[in-house]
């Protein structure tokens, strides 16, 4: 045997040991810096990361978007871009603070101020610089390459200065302004949060409520009273009016009740009236006793809204509690009650129910309507509720003083920066313009401690200072710029300045912004807009500094990588960071921070579940990475449509690790002949030569598809559609050349052409793959590529010519013959040991020239190409043409049934004057006797079944041969070793094959031994 050139590989990869030899190997070999600098000065590809929360350790669902990023930037890497790799974390703001408070065991905003803001912020630095380190550790793990001591924190100072930059320009627009509005409020959080946080389905939950029917008697009118219903007992006490529809019916029962007469159209009422008319009536209201509600006259309102679909058709409305509710009262100069505190607690005013929770104080009302005498039902009621999306505590509303900035004047140019975007999937483009048009005005200010703090100082004098950069503060600050150790509370607090205007001293509001503030202005903050020189580890300030090792630009970089070409992140994030950034940088550009997108749906457990701990169905990303492997996991996140919730578990994976394994025993073949014949490939050889066999040729002219299907698909940021065409690929590899090049690379000496025509396949494909699984093709192209680029990540992509695609399209038509001989042959129960003596084949591409290989891929004696003799049966396919045809379905089914029915190209057909598509109709062919016919897509074959003493006796032989190579396989003979084969007397009349036998199963000898078993020796 030939000296080895090849490593042997195993029967199967152990994905996460090999995963971790070639991370070893990356950072020996400087891989990542080497693609890099053979990559700089070259075309920019410029990529903006989102930053994602250092919060905890990653999970699966951040190993699919962590990926996707990492399969476009290796492959834009490939084809020789000059690319940007700076991670980000998000850092600051209620993600970041919550996790704080529990890691210490705080409940409250108060016991964040006993325990002291520096010491808190302090903490929130910590825990962030511990798990941007756990991340980045997964992340590499996961493969995915980055600069990874060069990224960016939204806490650093400079990236608050950019804000506050950016928040200056928008006081200059006359956008900023402070609203007194009723607001979405976690009582735990202590503060309001914004539609666009709020608005993911994941923050409503089923929750049950009290639910009761209350009476307020009417002023003036004994005995009679108006029932409203509520699932929110703590708003009775802030009650200030009763709503009813103006243009609605309304009916007195006999003991009083007034009620809408739709909601209870079986009661029997004395009197009606129209809302209109009860409209400026006046009532007692449930706790007119408390000091809240002094002075406080209660009347009935007009409101169109009203629902008669729930309730009684007249609706309780406490301003202070509700938003609807709220609005109404500026329409009606109604007083607004506020009854709870920022812990959402009962305020003094409110009598015995002070200082209860929301939750707590449903229980003392229910009783004390009960004592009084109006309630007049109760239960309970499972809804769909509110919930913080950081916390999970249920809302509630309060009218509190937040800071805004209008998206009136801004909406126009986003929608219009949006038509600019290619999006990926392309109908999420709309998604965007849905939110763009319906987008309130954003609420950016936050009641909590360690975020962005908003540089606002606004004067009796009626002058709102802004201040747009540390400079301006340190120009304008009369006392505390000394301590300022870092622009974050509480020292920030500490500085004061003087008024523009009026000379007072003033203090900032002490509300800190909105964290996607932070995130949307990194187009900005890491890429220097406007700095005019280059600040090594500029970046790195504040909070960041020690943390972060980024530089911060100048305005030329800023300019070379500004808009990005492409960002990519989940599909909720359209309201959140595409929002945010797109918010920001139309404002301060007037175009788009992005040229495309590319974003995806959540991931789900393999049966389609969401993954929740607490479901126990959640996957850790660590977990996944040791009993999967990367590859594997990249492989899963690569090959789903982005548009539907992914799919992702150990089934799934052990699903990809079976279909792997066809491509690396593709691999494994190839390098086990090789050996055996000591092929040795040289990398100038890459660019075949000569003629080649026409299998060979066809090899070629598929590989070049695939590498042009591949760059057709990652250039439209469908991965979907790269792992189609790869399996696509590997199936004809596998299951076309190689099963019918077999012979040729164990023949004595090993056909050359086939080995280089094979190798060089593996290698293209290796390439084209290496983006999407980049440790398994580094393994595999260390063990063929000897003496080429040593990283496949730094061969660059394969330049190939265009392919033959009509030589692709006649063996496809070749291939479509044999897989309907198959089918043929299986309905007719004969296997394909079994020769044949013709096949008839009617229709289709052109494929004469292919009949030897098509009988000797269906085991016929002859293929024939003419009129296949057979009946043609036609049904309607009733889940598919049912719901099309409806009443027209009978007539159809009748005229097919009747033979009455004409073939179309292409499957279809026409009956009744419907044209039916191929999904439509089941088709059946009847051969005639002695025939098995099969037919597709306008193909149609007819197997000829009758056999004959030649062909029984040709199936028996082929039988034999089967039975002793795998007597070979069995007792772990090499691929070169010769047997003595022997056979029992009753096989005696297969000897007529010896010759052909023997070579089949490398025997050198055969004997006939009476009764003995089948039996080989080595000889
Ligand atoms: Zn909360
Ligand atoms: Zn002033």
């Amino acid at each position: 045997m030939a000296e080895q050139v090849f490593q042997p590989l195993p029967t199967v990869p152990d994905h996460p040991a090999l995963e971790r030899e070639i991370l070893a190997w990356w950072e020996e070999h400087g891989t990542f810096d080497r693609l890099r600098e053979q990559n700089r000065g070259g075309p920019t590809f410029s990529f903006m990361d989102g930053p994602i929360t250092a919060n905890n350790p990653a999970g699966v669902h951040h190993g699919h978007g962590r990926t996707l990023k990492d399969v476009f930037q290796r492959y834009k890497a490939m084809q020789g871009f000059d690319e940007r790799y700076q991670n980000g974390f998000d850092s600051q703001g209620l993600w970041v603070e919550v996790e704080v408070e529990k890691e210490l065991g705080l409940g409250s905003k108060r016991e964040i101020e006993e325990y002291g803001l520096a010491k808190f912020a302090r903490k929130c630095v910590e825990r962030v610089a511990y798990y941007s380190e756990v991340m980045t550790e997964q992340c590499r793990r996961l493969g995915q390459w980055m600069d990874w001591d060069n990224d960016y924190y939204t806490f650093s100072d400079t990236n608050i200065e950019y804000i506050w930059g950016f928040l200056k320009t928008v006081q200059e627009r006359g956008w900023l302004y402070k609203g007194h509005r009723s607001t979405q409020w976690c009582p735990r959080c202590g503060t309001s949060l914004s539609q666009h946080e709020q608005a993911g389905e994941e923050n409503y939950v089923e929750m049950e409520h009290p639910s009761l029917f209350v009476r307020f008697p009417l002023a003036g009118r004994d005995g009679e009273a108006l029932v409203v219903w509520t699932t929110t007992p703590w708003t009775l006490p802030a009650n200030v009016a009763a709503a009813v529809k103006p243009d609605a019916d309304y009916g007195l029962t006999a003991d009083g009740r007034w009620l809408a007469v739709a909601r209870f159209p079986d009661e029997a009422f004395t009197r009606t009236a129209k809302g209109e008319e009860l409209v400026g009536l006046e009532y007692s209201g449930p706790f007119d006793e408390l000091a809240a509600q002094e002075g406080v006259t209660h009347r009935v309102i007009p409101w169109d809204e009203v629902s008669l679909d729930e309730g009684t058709g007249i609706v309780h409305i406490a301003p202070g509690a509700g938003a609807e509710d709220f609005e109404l009262s500026k329409v009606h100069g109604l007083p607004v009650l506020a009854p709870i505190d920022e812990a959402g607690r009962m305020l003094p005013a409110y009598g015995g129910f002070a200082g209860m929770t929301t939750g707590e104080v449903a229980e003392p009302v229910t009783r004390a309507l009960r004592e009084r005498g109006v309630l007049v039902g109760e239960g309970t009621i499972l809804h769909r509720y509110p919930i913080c999306w950081r916390c999970k505590t249920p809302l509630v509303f309060r009218v509190v003083d937040d800071w805004f900035i209008s998206a009136d004047e801004i909406r126009q140019p986003m929608l219009d920066a949006n038509d600019t975007v290619a999006w990926t999937p392309a109908q999420y483009k709309k998604r965007m313009d849905d939110w763009l048009r319906n987008m309130g005005d954003w609420n950016i200010s936050r009641k909590r401690y360690f975020g962005l703090p908003l540089p606002f100082y606004p004067c009796e004098c009626g002058h709102l200072n802004v201040i747009g950069s540390r400079r301006e503060l340190a120009e304008r600050a009369v006392s505390g710029m000394d301590q300022l150790e870092e622009l974050h509370r509480p020292w920030i607090d500490a500085v004061r300045i003087r008024c523009a205007q009026c000379d007072r001293e003033l203090e900032r509001i002490p509300e800190v912004g909105d964290a996607w503030l932070d995130a949307g202005i990194v187009h900005f903050s890491t890429l220097g807009w406007k700095n005019p020189e280059w600040v090594p580890h500029g970046y790195a300030t504040g909070a960041s500094a020690g943390v972060s090792g980024a530089d911060l630009p100048d305005h030329a970089y800023w300019e070379k990588w500004y808009p990005a070409d492409w960002v990519s992140e989940m599909r909720e994030q359209i309201r959140l960071w595409f929002y945010s950034q797109c918010f920001m940088a139309v404002t301060l550009t007037g175009v788009s921070p992005y040229r495309s997108v590319l974003t995806y749906e959540k991931v789900f457990d393999e049966h389609g579940r969401p993954m929740h701990k607490s479901s126990g169905n959640a996957i850790e990303l660590n977990e996944a990475l040791d009993l999967m492997g990367a590859d594997v996991m990249r492989w899963l996140y690569c090959a789903q449509t982005p548009s539907e919730p992914l799919r992702f578990g150990y089934q799934l994976a052990d699903d990809v690790k079976r279909r792997f394994l066809t491509f690396w025993n593709s691999v494994k073949f190839f390098v086990e002949y090789a050996n055996v014949e000591g092929f040795s490939p040289s990398w100038g050889a890459l660019h075949l030569e000569g003629d080649l066999a026409s299998l060979d040729r066809w090899l070629v002219e598929r590989t070049h598809a695939f590498v042009h299907d591949g760059e057709a698909a990652y250039d439209a940021f469908d991965t979907v559609t790269v792992m189609r065409a790869y399996q696509a690929f590997v199936e004809d590899l596998s299951n076309w050349y190689i099963r019918r090049s077999r012979p040729r690379f164990w023949q004595e000496g090993g056909d050359q052409a086939a080995f280089q025509t094979l190798w060089y396949a593996l290698v293209q494909a290796l390439r084209v793959m290496a983006p999407i699984m980049p440790f398994v093709t580094e393994h595999l192209w260390r063990e063929l590529v000897l003496d080429g680029p040593e990283s496949v990540h730094l061969s660059g992509w394969p330049d190939v010519e265009v392919p033959d695609r009509a030589l692709l399209e006649e063996i496809e038509g070749v291939r479509r013959v044999v897989t309907l001989a198959h089918q043929a042959r299986a309905s007719a129960g004969l296997s394909l040991r079994q020769p044949l003596r013709r096949l008839v084949v009617e229709g289709g591409a052109p494929v004469a020239a292919h009949a030897d290989e098509i009988a000797s891929e269906v085991n016929v004696k002859n293929v024939e190409f003419g009129v296949v003799e057979a009946e043609l049966r036609v049904k309607p396919h009733l889940p598919a043409l049912g719901p099309r045809l409806g009443r027209e379905l009978p007539a159809v089914r009748q005229a097919l049934q009747a033979g009455e029915f004409e073939e179309l190209p292409g499957g279809r057909f026409r009956a009744a004057g419907h044209e039916l598509e191929p999904d439509e109709v089941l088709v059946e062919r009847l051969g005639h006797e002695g025939f098995a016919v099969a037919s597709a897509d306008g193909v149609t074959v007819a197997l000829d079944t009758t056999l004959d003493e030649e062909l029984v006796l040709e199936g028996r032989v082929r039988d034999l041969i089967r039975q002793v190579n795998t007597m070979r396989k069995e007792q772990g003979l090499e691929l070169t070793d010769r047997v003595v084969l022997t056979v029992p007397a009753e096989l005696e009349p297969l000897l007529r094959w010896e010759e052909h036998i023997k070579n089949e199963v490398l025997a050198v000898e055969i004997r006939v031994d009476g009764d003995a078993d089948l039996s080989i020796a080595k000889a």
